[in-house]
Order: structure tokens, then C-alpha cells, then sequence
């Protein structure tokens, strides 16, 4: 009897061992993408999930092409399944406070990935200086076009980013509008950043001014893309300046054509690996370590901010293609 319990107790130990070790080395991690239509994004899960996994973890990825509902059902279809660690990337940053609270109730760790999720309770964020992005992208533009009439294309208007981006892009052109060299002629967003919505916006503000558009500051590449499209029906394009942001292969060459500006490159490797690190600590419980504190309306949320770069002409070789982001091949082809 002595010894069956005793057997029975060294099974348990043994099982609880085991299984304590499949869930460090077993960590599951969710992954929940706004919207793997754009080009950034699909670096973003690729390079997260092999760095991930090299840890020792196992990532489920879902993405919501743009759907606020269809991203929530999501997030709460991953928590159905189990997961240790939710890393989102938030189409809406404002509607997301309830899924995390039951994210949060099971125990599980919550990272915004990129974009900040306001009024909820993650547990950590990781991402670019936004603001010092639209801060580069006005800089150029400027340098480019240091008088004229200015047309304003942000972002996604319910991404946070797409504010700080704005943000520091007034930080530059605000003395100039008030000393009157620049005048703002217009000043949209555009849902879903989606490329096809710039070109539209695009060819109406161009209908409005009657062409009179010197400089366009538009806060990424697939937005710039669509607006130049817009540009060129009007043999416009090179004329006009216009910023990017993302270092999309698209937009290189269009810097290399003379049609775009400048983009903003992220490093994104960086930023994924350094993501998948911080969600495996956060999984296992351990301390991350945070550069910089933004407050999201509910909290102070330890963050990891990394450095954007300007990529004109002038720089190509020594950023996007130096770092791999690129193959010198594909940009010069
Ligand atoms: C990101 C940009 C991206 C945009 C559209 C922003 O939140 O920071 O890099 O171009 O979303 O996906």
C-alpha cells in the first residue's frame, strides 16, 4: 500500500515536472494583425513568427483586413483555444478594452504591437518613435518644397499612430503656415490607409485646387502610391513632392524615379524579433525591460521605442538594402 502511494507520488512529481517543462518550452502565443493586405505587415508576422518559435514558442496568426468586429471575434476565438501571450496589432484602438479585460481575467499577457491600444490594460508596448516619423517626413518635404500649397494625407483616422505621425509633422510645418510660406489646402485621412481611397481623395483635391498642389505629406507608402497614381493621370508626378513611410519595395523605386520624395524607414526586424522576445518573457513571467512610459488613457504602459530613419535617394544603399530589407537586385531592376 506504503509503496503503491509512494509510486503514485513519484507518477505525479514526474507528470507535474513534465508538463511544467511543455509549458515554458510550449508557450502559445496569439497573433492579431489588422491587416496582412499591406506589404508591411506580412514582413512583420513572417519575421515575429521565425523568432518566436526559435524561442521555443508556438504562434496562431489571424488577420482582420480591416474589420474592427472581425478582429474582437478573432481575439476572442484565440482565447477559446488557450493562449498564454496576445500580441495585437489593432485596426481600432479604442474598441478593444473589453476583449483585453477577458484576455486579462484568464491570465493572459496582452502586447500592442506597432499601434497603441488606448483605455485598456496591456501589458506592454513596443514600437517606432511615431512622432519623430511625421517629424522626418515634413522635414523633407520641406527641404523639397520650402513654399507652396501643402495638401495633408494622414493615415487610418482610427489608428493612434496615424495622429502621432501628424502630430510630428506639425511640430515642422506649424511656424511655416504661420509665417505664410506654406499654405494647407486641404487635409483628409484615409480609412484603412488603403491605396485606392488615396488615389480617389487624391484626384478630388487636385479637381479642387485646379492642379495648384506643390507639396503632398502622406503619412505612408501605399497611401503616397495611390495619391501619386493620382499625380501621374495629371503629369503631375515628380513635380509634386510627397513622403512614405514603411520603405515598401514599391516606394524605393518610385524615390529612384524621381515620383516619391521619401519614405520612413522602420527597421522591422528589429522591431519583430525584439516583439517576440518581449512576448515570450511576458509569457513566462519574467521582467521586460522598457525604454520609455505612454499613458493610454487607463495606464502608464511600459514601452519599447525604437528609431525611425529617412530614406531619400542619398541613403538607399545605406539603410534599406545595407540591412537585407531589400535585395540591391529587386531595388535596381
Ligand atoms: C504603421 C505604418 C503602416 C500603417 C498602415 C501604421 O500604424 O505604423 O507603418 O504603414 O499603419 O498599415
Amino acid at each position: 500500500m506504503k509503496i503503491k502511494s509512494t509510486l503514485i507520488a513519484v507518477a505525479t512529481a514526474i507528470t507535474l515536472a513534465f508538463s511544467s517543462c511543455a509549458a515554458a518550452k510550449d508557450l502559445k502565443i496569439g497573433m492579431s494583425i489588422d491587416d496582412l493586405r499591406l506589404e508591411r505587415w506580412q514582413k512583420d508576422r513572417d519575421i515575429f513568427v521565425k523568432k518566436a518559435e526559435s524561442l521555443g514558442a508556438q504562434v496562431s496568426v489571424q488577420s482582420a483586413n480591416g474589420d474592427a468586429q472581425a478582429q474582437i471575434s478573432q481575439i476572442e476565438n484565440m482565447l477559446n483555444r488557450g493562449i498564454d501571450v496576445l500580441v495585437i496589432i489593432p485596426f481600432n484602438g479604442e474598441v478593444l478594452s473589453n476583449v483585453i479585460a477577458e484576455a486579462k481575467k484568464e491570465g493572459v499577457k496582452v502586447l500592442a504591437y506597432d499601434r497603441l491600444i488606448n483605455n485598456a490594460d496591456i501589458d506592454f508596448y513596443i514600437s517606432f518613435d511615431n512622432e519623430k516619423v511625421g517629424e522626418l517626413q515634413a522635414q523633407s518635404i520641406v527641404e523639397k518644397k520650402p513654399e507652396g500649397n501643402y495638401f495633408l494625407m494622414g493615415g487610418s483616422p482610427v489608428d493612434n499612430n496615424a495622429k502621432l505621425f501628424r502630430k510630428g509633422q506639425m511640430k515642422v510645418l506649424q511656424p511655416l503656415i504661420d509665417s505664410g510660406k506654406i499654405k494647407v489646402v486641404g487635409d483628409q485621412w484615409v480609412d484603412s490607409w488603403l491605396a485606392e481611397k488615396a488615389l480617389q481623395i487624391m484626384e478630388n483635391a487636385l479637381t479642387a485646387n485646379k492642379n495648384n498642389i506643390d507639396a503632398v505629406v502622406a503619412s505612408n507608402d501605399a497611401t503616397a502610391g495611390g495619391a501619386i497614381q493620382a499625380l501621374s493621370a495629371q503629369g503631375l508626378s515628380g513635380k509634386v513632392a510627397i513622403s512614405g513611410q514603411d520603405a515598401d519595395l514599391a516606394a524605393i523605386k518610385r524615390i529612384i524615379d524621381g515620383t516619391q520624395t521619401m519614405t520612413v524607414y522602420k527597421p522591422i526586424t528589429t522591431l519583430a524579433d525584439k516583439a517576440a522576445e518581449i512576448s515570450v518573457a511576458l509569457g513566462k513571467n519574467e521582467n521586460v525591460q522598457s525604454n520609455s512610459t505612454l499613458n493610454n488613457g487607463l495606464k502608464d504602459v511600459p514601452a519599447y521605442l525604437l528609431d525611425p530613419i529617412a530614406v531619400t535617394k542619398d541613403n538607399i544603399d545605406e539603410t534599406v538594402i545595407k540591412d537585407g530589407f531589400h535585395k540591391k537586385e529587386a531595388v535596381y531592376q
